[in-house]
This record gives C-alpha cells, sequence and structure tokens, in this order.
C-alpha cells in the first residue's frame, strides 16, 4: 500500500507584461513563504523607499491574518474560538474573523453546503490519515461528521459575536483564506497610494488595474497539459483548486483535500477547477465550492448567484473527462 501526499506543480503561471512602465513608476516584486505557500507581491511605485514600506506592511498584515486565522496554530483565535463549542457561549470575535466567517457563511447557505467552513473535524481525521498512511475508516468518518455542519455554526451581526452550538465542531478557513489574504493585501496596497498590483496567494490572485500602458495583466491559466491561453486581467481575482496540488493516493485510487460535505469524504472525479470574480475571496470560494458541486449542480449556482464569475472546471467519471468552460476563450 502505498500512500503519497504529493505537492505538484502550481499550474497558475503569471507572466508579467514587459511594456515600458511610465517613467514615474517602476515594477517592483516582493516574495515570503506565509500561511503555508508563497506569497508573491508585484506592483508599480514611484519609488524604492514607497515599494519597501508597502511590501512590509502587506506582509505584516498577511502575518496578522495568519496568527488570527490558522487552524495549524496553537492558541490562534479561530482555535480558541473552536474550543468554546458546545459551551453555549456567544463568543466576541475580532473583525476578521467575524468577516471571513460572514462570507463563508453567505456561500454555505447559497450552495446548499458545498462550503462548509465547520468541515474541520473531518479534514483532521484526512490530515492524520495523510500523515500516518492509511484510509479513514467510515466509522471515525461518520464520528467527524457528526461534529459538522454549517447550521451549527451562528453568527450575530451586531454584536460581532460567533456561537458553535455543538462541543467538538472545528472550523477551518483553508477553503478561502488565501483569497481573502490577497484581498486584504490589495487593501493595503491602496493604503500606500498603490493601484496597479498583483498579489499570488499561493496560487489565489487579487489583481487590481493594469500596468502602466497595458490592457491588463497577463495571466496564463494552464494545467501543464491544458491551456486557456493568456488572458488579460483587470480589477480581479483568479483561483484555482484541486487535487493537482495535493491529494492522498491509496490503493490506485486519489481523494482530493477538498472534501464533500454530505459524505465527509474527498473529492474522487475532481481534476480541476479555476474561478474568474470580481475580488479573490469569491474566486477562492468558488472554485472549492465547485469542486464539491460538480458541473451539473455548478451552473445552476452560478445562473442563480455567481453571474459575475467565470468558472474552467474538469472533472472525471468513469475515466471519462468532462469539461466545463465558461472563461470564454476557446481550449487549444
Ligand atoms: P488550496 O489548498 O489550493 O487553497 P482550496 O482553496 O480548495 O485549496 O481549499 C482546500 C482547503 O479547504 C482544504 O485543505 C480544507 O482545509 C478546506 N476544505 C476542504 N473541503 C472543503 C469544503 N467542502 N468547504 C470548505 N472548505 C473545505
Ligand atoms: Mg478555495
Amino acid at each position: 500500500m502505498k500512500f503519497r501526499y504529493i505537492i505538484l506543480h502550481i499550474i497558475l503561471f503569471i507572466s508579467v507584461t514587459s511594456e515600458l512602465a511610465f517613467a514615474q513608476v517602476q515594477r517592483y516584486s516582493y516574495e515570503k513563504g506565509m500561511m503555508g505557500s508563497p506569497f508573491v507581491l508585484t506592483f508599480y511605485a514611484k519609488n524604492d523607499t514607497l515599494a519597501k514600506q508597502a511590501a512590509d506592511s502587506t506582509f505584516k498584515r498577511i502575518q496578522q491574518l495568519n496568527d488570527s486565522l490558522s487552524d495549524y496554530r496553537d492558541g490562534s483565535e479561530i482555535n480558541k474560538l473552536s474550543a468554546t463549542s458546545g459551551t453555549g457561549k456567544w463568543v466576541a470575535v475580532s473583525k476578521d474573523l467575524f468577516n471571513i466567517l460572514a462570507v463563508a457563511q453567505d456561500f454555505s447557505q447559497k450552495t446548499d453546503g458545498s462550503f462548509d467552513v465547520t468541515l474541520g473535524p473531518v479534514v483532521q481525521v484526512w490530515r492524520r490519515a495523510v500523515r500516518k498512511g492509511y484510509l479513514p475508516d467510515k466509522n471515525e468518518i461518520k464520528e467527524a461528521m457528526e461534529k459538522t455542519g454549517y447550521r451549527k455554526l451562528l453568527l450575530d451581526p451586531e454584536t460581532r459575536r460567533v456561537m458553535l452550538t455543538q462541543k467538538g465542531m472545528r472550523l477551518d478557513i483553508g477553503g478561502l483564506g488565501k483569497g481573502f489574504a490577497a484581498d486584504e493585501a490589495i487593501k493595503v496596497m491602496e493604503s500606500f497610494g498603490i493601484t496597479s498590483a498583483l498579489i499570488d496567494a499561493g496560487g489565489k490572485l487579487a489583481i487590481t488595474n493594469p500596468p502602466p500602458a497595458a490592457k491588463g495583466w497577463k495571466i496564463k491559466v494552464s494545467s501543464g497539459r491544458d491551456s486557456l491561453g493568456t488572458i488579460e486581467l483587470a480589477n480581479a481575482g483568479v483561483a484555482t483548486s484541486g487535487p493537482t496540488y495535493r491529494y492522498l493516493e491509496f490503493e490506485g485510487k486519489k481523494y482530493s483535500h477538498i472534501v464533500d460535505p454530505k459524505t465527509g469524504i474527498g473529492l474522487q472525479y475532481h481534476v480541476r477547477t479555476t474561478v474568474i470574480s470580481p475580488n479573490a475571496t469569491d474566486a477562492d470560494v468558488l472554485a472549492t465550492a465547485f469542486s464539491v458541486t460538480g458541473i451539473r449542480n455548478g451552473r445552476k449556482y452560478l445562473k442563480k448567484y455567481y453571474s459575475a464569475s467565470r468558472v474552467w472546471l474538469v472533472e472525471t467519471r468513469n475515466g471519462k473527462e468532462t469539461s466545463w468552460n465558461t472563461i470564454g476563450q476557446k481550449k487549444p
């Protein structure tokens, strides 16, 4: 029996336009490992001092978000909140934590729970299984599943308080954290007067105005095998999700780190989802959510609630690959 937890190549390549910058701004790029992924800030600024200050402040903000939202960190705000589950108490939380949970809950409601930040207990079971090299058994999953369900997470916007109604619940914002961080990074950039930026938060992109003299930031969306070619984007978010990055392989079957909230099992048919939305948070949530809904239900939700977003989803069922592409460019 072989277990592999594999991190494969990132499938989003960013090529930055080489058009000559206007004389008054220069292009800068800073990279740092954050939230378990490389974060790259690419932007145009007037001078080195401003660029450095903006980059430092942005990384500081992402670090602060990670300190509060990471479920990998003992003592993070989110883990402390999870520890209050089942006590019947309303707990006051930071704006960041409240806002991200509010976004998550909105998407959960609209996608019939396909996206679910209360999956923590099940995600933990799968993480442990990957680490120790076994496939979780049915009872283990069932037990963990009993502690999940987005309806057990209550939010009170008036007082910015949260209640987790059942003991043993655990929140996990892994499905939207990087997109959220990318959007927050853009806000910091803007506070420094930087209006042309591309933040790559581990494959989740937040993009503002185009580089000088360009129509947009040139993004190549590709699986390495299949490509949508180069797309020029401005004021948008892009996210890709899929076991192309990370999965558990057990007896020839691949299980995604994206879990179906109805079964508690890692997706088996999903290949890859790329979403382009008005911002990175939405793109990140939808890339995860549409991976779960699959093509058929995905179409329904896209039409009803997310018509501002575009999707490229590939899935394989019974050895047959099906692709859903609303990004509007023909595959070569
Ligand atoms: P990436 O790891 O590339 O950021 P995603 O954005 O798709 O990928 O997020 C996957 C992560 O989200 C998982 O590692 C897990 O923490 C969490 N997760 C898994 N399944 C779901 C789901 N159905 N809804 C919300 N979050 C999920
Ligand atoms: Mg996601």
